[in-house]
């Protein structure tokens, strides 16, 4: 467990968030604070705006009702957006992981991760190629710098799309169900990164059905559904005593 420092300001506060497509309201009130190092696991049954609460969270998706603020900015207002520089300066505090990799497929392991930091954050080929060599030691790919995606397992282009958001240097690092396009026995090296950097105080915010990495490591867990945080705590005490009949009864689906 990471430790919880609830006297600093947060890095993720939300307040009211709300979002619907058309007349359908996904997200109907939030409000969650996020705190420095914190690693919070969100779960709940398909459909219950997950995908769209993060993508809420770094602007992927509009909110309409509420406010979002990230690093002590405003990425969101009621219903107003950052003007689009200041939302891409944002983003880049804000990695993201998606379930499907989406590494760019005509480019190298390498020139994938230092793809960013050249354009963005101005780095020449070589701090950016150095930097890049650094991550992929991080992730366990040292050896795969001049491979092609294509040629890579699933648990391996995963380990790339985390070493390429976090050569942005991120605050935060949001992973929408990482694991799950994996075939089993890949899962387990991609949640060892994610542990890794839990461990180095990373703040993350993780959709997740890999409940075993949600006891370990998560210092909150949420449950979303019906358009809302139903109930949130400790793993510990999500998992083994939840207040809410359909906490228990998502847990006992995916137990
Ligand atoms: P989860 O990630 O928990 O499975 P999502 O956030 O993906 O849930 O979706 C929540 C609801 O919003 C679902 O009913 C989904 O169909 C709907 N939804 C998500 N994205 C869109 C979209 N771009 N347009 C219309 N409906 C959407
Ligand atoms: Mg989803």
């Amino acid at each position: 467990m990471t430790g919880r420092q609830t006297d600093t300001a947060p890095i993720i506060s939300i307040r009211g968030l709300r979002k619907a497509f058309g007349e359908h309201v996904v997200l109907d009130g939030i409000d969650f604070d996020v705190q420095p190092s914190q690693v919070v696991v969100v779960i709940g049954p398909s459909g219950s705006g997950k995908s769209t609460f993060l993508r809420c969270c770094n602007g992927l998706e509009q909110a309409e009702g509420g406010r979002i603020d990230i690093c002590g900015r405003t990425l969101v207002q009621d219903g107003r957006m950052l003007a689009d520089a200041d939302c891409n300066a944002l983003r880049q505090e804000v990695g993201m992981v998606f379930q499907s990799f989406n590494l760019f497929p005509h480019l190298s392991v390498l020139h994938n991760i230092a793809l960013g930091p050249r354009k963005l954050r101005g780095l020449t080929r070589e701090q950016a190629d150095a930097e890049a060599r650094a991550l992929l030691r991080k992730v366990g790919l040292e050896q795969k710098a001049g491979a092609m995606p294509a040629s890579l397992s699933g648990g391996q282009k995963q380990r790339v799309a985390i070493a390429r958001a976090l050569a942005m240097k991120p605050r935060v690092m949001l992973f929408d169900e990482p694991t799950s396009a994996l075939d089993p026995e890949l899962v387990g090296e991609v949640l060892q990164v994610m542990k890794l950097l839990a461990s180095e105080g990373m703040t993350m915010m993780v959709v997740t059905h890999e409940m075993e990495f949600a006891r370990e490591v998560a210092d909150v867990v949420i449950v979303m559904d019906g358009g809302g945080i139903i109930e949130s705590g400790p793993p510990a005490t999500i998992f083994t005593n939840p207040t809410q009949e359909r906490t228990r009864s998502f847990l006992q689906a995916v137990l």
